[in-house]
C-alpha cells in the first residue's frame, strides 16, 4: 500500500512512562471528573447528595510528563491571576468499550498514575457563570502534569489510601481514595455508556478538597499511597 503522505508532519503521540517497562502507554483522550469528594463540591457551591459527577475533557497536548526522581517544572501559564493545582488519582486504560459493567471496567484498568488537574480558575469560574465551555480554564498546555503509570499487576487495585499535597512543604489537601463518591469502577461504567472508551483513555477521578492556587517559584509535592509522588516547581 502507498505510504500516506501529509501536508505537515502530524504531532507527536502523546505518551506517559509505565514503571518496570521498556514500553510507553499512549494516550487516546482524558476524561477528567468535574465533582468527586463530597468535601470539595461543597466549597465549589454543589451539593454532593443531589448533584452526580459530571465529565468534562482534556486535550492530550495538556500533558506534561513529570517523574519520580526528578523536580519537575512547569510553567505559569497566560491570562490568569488564580492558577490553581487540584490532585488527583489518574486510572489507565488497557481495554474499552460501551457499556461497562463494573466487572468490565475492573478489567479494563491497566494501571494508575498522579495527577494534577491544573486550572485557570478565575477562567473557570467566569465561563461558568455565563454558561461557556471550561476549556480555557481546564485544557491548555500543560495543564495535565501525569507521573508515569504503575500497573495493577504490580500494584493491586486502589481503592483506599491517602492522597496528599503540599505547597512548598506545608500541606493543603489531604484525603484518601476511600472517600471518592463515586468508585473508579462506577465512573468507568458511566461514562462507557457515554462515550465508546478505548485503550489509553485516562480519567482523572477528581480532586479532594482545599483546593488553591500556586505562585512563581513555588513546588508542588503530591503524592498518593501504593503509587508514590512526585515534584513540580512552577517557573516563570
Ligand atoms: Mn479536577
Amino acid at each position: 500500500m502507498k505510504k500516506q503522505s501529509y501536508l505537515f508532519s502530524p504531532r507527536d503521540i502523546v505518551s506517559l512512562a509505565i514503571d518496570k517497562s521498556d514500553q510507553r502507554f499512549p494516550v487516546n483522550r482524558i476524561f477528567c471528573v468535574g465533582r468527586n469528594y463530597a468535601q470539595h463540591s461543597r466549597e465549589m457551591g454543589d451539593d454532593p447528595e443531589r448533584d452526580p459527577p459530571f465529565f468534562f475533557c482534556k486535550d492530550v497536548s495538556s500533558v506534561l510528563n513529570v517523574t519520580f526522581s526528578d523536580v519537575s517544572e512547569v510553567s505559569y501559564p497566560s491570562g490568569t491571576n488564580q492558577y490553581e493545582y487540584e490532585a488527583e488519582l489518574v486510572v489507565a486504560l488497557s481495554k474499552g468499550g460501551r457499556n461497562l459493567s463494573e466487572k468490565d471496567a475492573l478489567n479494563a484498568i491497566f494501571g494508575y498514575s498522579i495527577g494534577l488537574d491544573m486550572t485557570r480558575r478565575d477562567l473557570q469560574v467566569q465561563a461558568k457563570k455565563k454558561g461557556r465551555p471550561w476549556e480555557i480554564g481546564k485544557s491548555f498546555e500543560q495543564s495535565a502534569p501525569l507521573s508515569p503509570i504503575k500497573m495493577v499487576q504490580h500494584i493491586g487495585i486502589l481503592d483506599r489510601g491517602s492522597i496528599e499535597l503540599k505547597v512548598d512543604g506545608i500541606t493543603k489537601q489531604k484525603s484518601n481514595l476511600s472517600c471518592l463518591t463515586w468508585s473508579v469502577t462506577e465512573v468507568i461504567s458511566r461514562l462507557s455508556s457515554m462515550f465508546e472508551l478505548h485503550a489509553g483513555d485516562l480519567i482523572m477521578t477528581g480532586t479532594p478538597e482545599n483546593v488553591g492556587s500556586v505562585e512563581i517559584g513555588e513546588t508542588i509535592d503530591v503524592s498518593i499511597e501504593g503509587i508514590g509522588g512526585f515534584q513540580l516547581k512552577v517557573i516563570e
